[in-house]
C-alpha cells in the first residue's frame, strides 16, 4: 500500500513525550485513513489538551486523530477505529469518541494487557 498521505499536526500539539508505540500507531492509522479515501491525517493531541489526570496522553502513550473532516458516516468512522484496533493488536485501545460533535476524534492508547503467564 502506498503510504503517501500527509500526516499533519494541529497547531499547538506537543510531541515531547511521544512514545515509539504511538508513533507506530499514527503510521498504521494513516494507512487506514488512506484506505478510506482521506487525503491527510491530522493529529490533534498527544501530550497536550484537556484530559484526565490519569490519562495516558501525559506520558505519550495516547494520541487523538481528527475525524470530523472525513467524508464518511459515523458507522464508517467507527469501523475505521475497529480496523486500526485490529491492526495494532491487543496492547492498544482504539475508541471513536464524541461521534457527531465538534470534538469527535479517534483516541488511541498504548496499554499493554497483563499476560496470564
Ligand atoms: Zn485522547
Amino acid at each position: 500500500m502506498d503510504l503517501s498521505i500527509p500526516i499533519r499536526l494541529k497547531p499547538g500539539v506537543k510531541l515531547d513525550c511521544l512514545s515509539t508505540q504511538i508513533l507506530l500507531a499514527i503510521l498504521v492509522a494513516s494507512q487506514a485513513y488512506q484506505a478510506l479515501g482521506a487525503r491527510s491525517l491530522t493529529v490533534t493531541s498527544v501530550c497536550d489538551g484537556e484530559h484526565s489526570e490519569a490519562s495516558l496522553h501525559w506520558i505519550g502513550h495516547a494520541c487523538d486523530l481528527r475525524t470530523k473532516n472525513l467524508e464518511a458516516s459515523d458507522e464508517e468512522k467507527a469501523q475505521l477505529a475497529r480496523t486500526i484496533a485490529e491492526r495494532l493488536g491487543n496492547d492498544f485501545d482504539v475508541l471513536f469518541e464524541g461521534a457527531g460533535t465538534p470534538q469527535e476524534h479517534i483516541h488511541i492508547e498504548y496499554q499493554p494487557k497483563r499476560r496470564s503467564n
